[in-house]
């Protein structure tokens, strides 16, 4: 079967400065990847390198078998990026419509008609936020927001979702609850890629670990992660762990 994704020593200078390595690594079908390293340690360029929206010095990525370069199934990813919690830049749209674009990549050349509507309220409910689908997008919370995004890309069908550090600024009850949705996603089969800062909440939730600061420190499941030194070694290079008390 093919992987999601599957980076092949893949390194990325930003000028001079190198911030990915070697790396190689692959996602596969159903997997909750935890992506994790110090601040600065090149997760967010690594995943930007994964979904095709930076290009690698070297190395090569396929997503979903296909050359990153040549991919063409965009509805099939949902990403999520650090700036979903942010307010500006907001399109001036209802919570509804912005899900309903989801099914734009899915209609052709056809209209928007009754499945869709019915996918796009399915949608809503599935992320808990039906009751907010008449508000605009910029009247949310920063968690609503990324809720909606999510409920988008569940619309538009995507099977990958990549979310960049999604619950920053999101209070504790309800960063419980979206790793609750997050893992319940997971169950119906959707894989996911998850950059998050706070280790204990990954280890809790994702099934693999990559780990990673410049180079890649682990890639396997979690226990191994748990149980091997990666973590102080990736840190050791640069700053400080942050753990999650429960
Ligand atoms: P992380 O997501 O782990 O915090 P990033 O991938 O954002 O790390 O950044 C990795 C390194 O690349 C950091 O040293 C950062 O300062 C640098 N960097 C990130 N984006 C840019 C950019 N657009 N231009 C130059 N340097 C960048």
């Amino acid at each position: 079967m093919k992987s999601v994704v599957d980076v092949h020593d893949v390194s990325f200078a930003y000028g001079d400065s190198p911030a990915l390595e070697d790396v190689s690594l692959t996602v596969e079908k159903g997997d909750f990847l935890g992506l994790v390293g110090p601040n600065g340690s090149g997760k967010t360029t690594l995943l930007h390198v994964m979904l095709g929206l930076l290009e690698p010095d070297t190395g090569t990525v396929e997503l979903f078998g296909q050359p990153v370069d040549s991919f063409d199934e965009g509805e099939r990813i949902g990403y999520v990026s650090q700036k979903a919690t942010d307010r500006g830049g907001t399109m001036p749209v209802t919570v509804r419509e912005c899900v309903l674009m989801g099914r734009f990549a899915h209609v052709g050349h056809g209209r928007i008609g009754d499945e869709d509507r019915l996918i796009t309220e399915d949608a809503l409910e599935t992320v808990g936020i039906a009751d907010l689908a008449d508000q605009q997008m910029n009247q949310l919370s920063g968690g609503q927001r990324q809720r909606a995004y999510i409920a988008r890309a569940l619309a538009s069908e995507a099977d990958l979702l990549a979310l960049d550090e999604p619950t920053v600024g999101v209070d504790a009850e309800s960063r419980d609850e979206f790793y609750r949705l997050l893992d319940s996603l997971n169950r119906s089969g959707i894989t996911i890629i998850l950059i998050e800062h706070d280790i204990g909440v990954v280890t809790d939730r994702a099934g693999r670990i990559a780990c990673i600061n410049t180079e890649l420190y682990h890639h396997g499941d979690t226990e191994s992660f748990v149980e091997s030194n990666a973590l102080s070694e990736a840190y050791g290079k640069t700053g400080e762990v942050v753990h999650h008390h429960h």
